[in-house]
């Protein structure tokens, strides 16, 4: 039976990426985002069949645990197994900490990090039955550095980075595989929003002077998603460019 790969926030940028090369590399493909016109305007799932694989889009808020309840039974339901989770989705809502509202310090917050426990348990303990599966949590550089105006983004992203040392030291016996990335600054429409200024700043302390492309995050992923990191659990791996040394 071919192995199946669950990617949230998948209509773009990242996650779209990571959908397609895990299609490439033979995973059954359950995309998903918040609703169905979000993938009106690619064609994401397409591209993904036409590797030889399946692909469906499931439409979930993945920040509610209900709907992530939902998600994981219609994809154990349409595919059989899952195999391979990608907590991508996640948000900017970026000010000062000292005016910060507390709706944008919660949204981020349900958004970012509490998505990463609905499925790290639900798919989780569907991958304890299979006895397999791999879990790969985006993070980011802020979660790892803190960043200025950003005190619910890091915070969101240093828990993520939490949550996977711990879900790997208690799923680890049951062989499965968690770790996560944490991203610098890869061009896709979060980072289109910073101000010419903002992008020119980054440049200056990133060691290879250029921002990511979205297919060197993929890369990575392709390779936690593979068998060739089967002894590598809880870590998290800095794709920067050498923002921090
Ligand atoms: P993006 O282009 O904004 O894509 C994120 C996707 O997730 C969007 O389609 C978004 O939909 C969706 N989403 C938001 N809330 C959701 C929810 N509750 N349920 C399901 N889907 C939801 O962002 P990206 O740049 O590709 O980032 C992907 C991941 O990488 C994020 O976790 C981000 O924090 C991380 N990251 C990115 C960078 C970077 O430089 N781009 C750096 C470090 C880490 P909406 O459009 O409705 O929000």
């Amino acid at each position: 039976m071919s192995r199946t790969a669950i990617i949230t926030g998948s209509s773009r940028g990242i996650g779209a990426q990571i959908a397609l090369r895990l299609a490439q590399d033979g995973f059954n493909i359950a995309l998903n985002d918040l609703n169905e016109t979000m993938f009106e305007n690619n064609d994401i799932a397409a591209q993904c069949r036409a590797c030889k694989v399946e692909a469906e889009i499931f439409c979930a808020d993945v920040s509610k645990y209900e709907a992530c309840e939902e998600l994981v039974k219609a994809v154990k339901e349409r595919f059989g197994t899952i195999d391979v989770l990608v907590n991508n989705a996640g948000i900017t809502r970026d000010g000062l900490t000292a005016r910060m509202t507390e709706e944008q310090y919660d949204l981020v917050i349900s958004v970012n990090q509490k998505s990463v426990f609905n499925l790290m348990k639900l798919a989780g303990n569907v991958m304890m039955r299979q006895k397999y599966g791999k879990i790969i949590n985006v993070a980011s550089v802020a979660g790892l550095y803190g960043n200025p105006g950003q005190i619910n983004y890091a915070a969101s992203k240093a828990a993520v980075i939490a949550m996977t040392k711990t879900v790997a030291k208690e799923l680890g016996s049951r062989n499965i595989n968690v770790n996560a990335i944490a991203p610098g600054f890869i061009e896709t429409p979060m980072t289109d929003k910073l101000t010419p200024e903002q992008k020119a700043k980054m440049l200056e302390v990133i060691a290879m002077r250029r921002y990511g492309k979205v297919s060197e995050i993929s890369g990575a992923v392709s390779f936690l998603a593979s068998e060739d990191s089967s002894y590598i659990t809880g870590q998290t791996l800095e794709i920067s460019g050498g923002l921090a040394m």
